[in-house]
């Protein structure tokens, strides 16, 4: 049995599934998903995500070759006691519509055997934990939101605290905005709980949005590329993963690195407080105003330092405060906040610039487009040059997506990190 970060959870080894029909589901794959990681799995429909999963925890046996959770090869495993050590997540989130959400989420603690009073408490936290008030515990699944059963959905998976969560295109039936919600949401408690996830879906961008790794699959069950999103961006094992993909690679990229990551400096500015008089306002020439296309653009702060509008200092009312003067809009950015965002505020800017904030919301300088765009393209550079880590390599590092890369038909590269 391995253990420990960064080991195999998950292997397939020469793994196929063909049906009676002569459907081959899933063709000879090889594949290894780390302890710990959040995989997720990518293709159009009928190519074998599903299958895949399943073989996991035995809803599926495979036709041709073994499957191994922690070492252990499935075969090996009683089906049903296996389904209980795993988390398994499904689109309609699968409730028991004749159980309140409590009783639907203590339903494996139960099953093991914890006695009501623990399993109902232990159901009570996790409900808290995705983000339910406690009252929605008492009510029955029709009573509650698509989004909000999905989240018990996700409660009921974790009850037993499984090393490994199976998700099957779980937020594929709730809305756009419900749908970031809930990736948030994931991101959030994989942060804490560092599950071996291992997510189905067809849409590219949650993918990019969710996994530390990506494993594209095409007709027929082949896998075509397993690698980290910003990997995958950048170096394409083919025109197929290019194409699905899409044509927006470098946005892509630019989406999951943060200003932090990608070290976007801060250039020093000095603000005006928007209680300051204009009349006491100096244009240019101070070491505070900062320079845009057009215009003496200088950021408006409130007494708290908190940045609130671009104000020209060359176009001044008569008299008032600098509050008064019509101040142009601004959205502050922190150093969580990705690339994209900040260039797309810097095009929005008339200043052609981003004010920067710290974790507090305070002004701590800005940052102009030309900079930007410099950190974007050495960024870039330096995700299409790097070798992927080892496989032990903590999911996570290095940017937050990293791990080792397969291609083609199984074959694992196990290239040197050289960073
Ligand atoms: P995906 O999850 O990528 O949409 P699936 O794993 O569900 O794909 O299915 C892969 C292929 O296997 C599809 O062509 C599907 O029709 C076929 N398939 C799935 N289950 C069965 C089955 N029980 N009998 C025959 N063919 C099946």
């Amino acid at each position: 049995m391995q253990s420990g970060k960064g080991l195999r959870m998950i292997s397939f080894e020469a793994v196929s599934k063909h049906y009676p029909n002569g459907t081959t589901a899933v063709d000879d794959l090889t594949l290894e998903l780390p302890e710990g990681g959040l995989t997720v799995l990518v293709g159009s429909s009928g190519c074998g995500k599903t299958t895949t999963l399943r073989m996991i925890n035995r809803m599926v046996d495979p036709s041709a070759g073994t499957v191994r959770v922690a070492g252990r090869d499935v075969r090996d495993s009683d089906a049903a006691e296996l389904r209980r050590s795993i988390g398994y997540v499904i689109q309609q989130s699968g409730l028991f519509p004749h159980r309140t959400v409590l009783d639907n989420i203590a339903t494996v603690p139960l099953l093991l055997g914890w006695g009501r009073r623990k399993a109902r408490s232990r159901a009570a936290e996790l409900l808290e934990r995705v983000g339910l008030e406690a009252e929605s515990g008492d009510r029955y699944p029709h009573q509650l939101s698509g989004g909000q059963q999905q989240r018990v959905g996700v409660a009921r998976a974790l009850a037993a605290d499984p090393p490994v969560l199976l998700m099957d295109e779980p937020f594929g039936a709730v809305d756009p905005v419900v749908r970031t919600q809930l990736q948030d949401e994931l991101l959030r408690l994989q942060r804490d709980l560092r599950k071996t996830v291992v997510f189905v879906t067809h849409d590219i961008d949650e993918a990019v949005r969710l996994g530390d790794r990506i494993a594209v699959f095409r007709t027929g069950g082949r896998l075509v590329q397993c690698a980290p999103p910003a990997r995958l961006l950048t170096r394409p094992a083919d025109d197929f993963v290019a194409g699905f993909l899409g044509a927006e690679r470098g946005l892509k990229l630019l989406s999951l690195t943060t200003l932090g990551e990608a070290e976007v400096p801060h250039e020093p500015v000095t603000p005006v407080r928007t209680d300051e008089p204009v009349a006491e306002i100096r244009v240019g020439g101070n070491g505070g105003s900062y320079e845009g296309t057009q215009g003496n653009w200088r950021v408006a702060v409130t007494p708290d330092g908190a940045p609130v509008g671009w104000l020209d200092a060359g176009a001044l009312p008569a008299g008032g405060t600098a509050g008064d003067a019509g101040l142009l809009p601004l959205r502050p950015l922190r150093d969580e906040d990705s690339l994209l965002a900040a260039l797309d505020e810097s095009v929005s800017s008339p200043a052609r610039a981003v004010a920067r904030v710290d974790g507090d919301g305070v002004l701590s300088g800005v940052t102009g487009q030309a900079a930007l765009h410099e950190r974007a393209a050495v960024h870039h550079t330096a995700a299409a040059t790097a070798e992927p880590a080892e496989p032990g390599g903590e999911p996570g590092a290095g940017g937050g997506r990293s791990g080792q890369e397969v291609t083609g038909t199984g074959a694992v590269r196990t290239a040197e990190a050289t960073s």
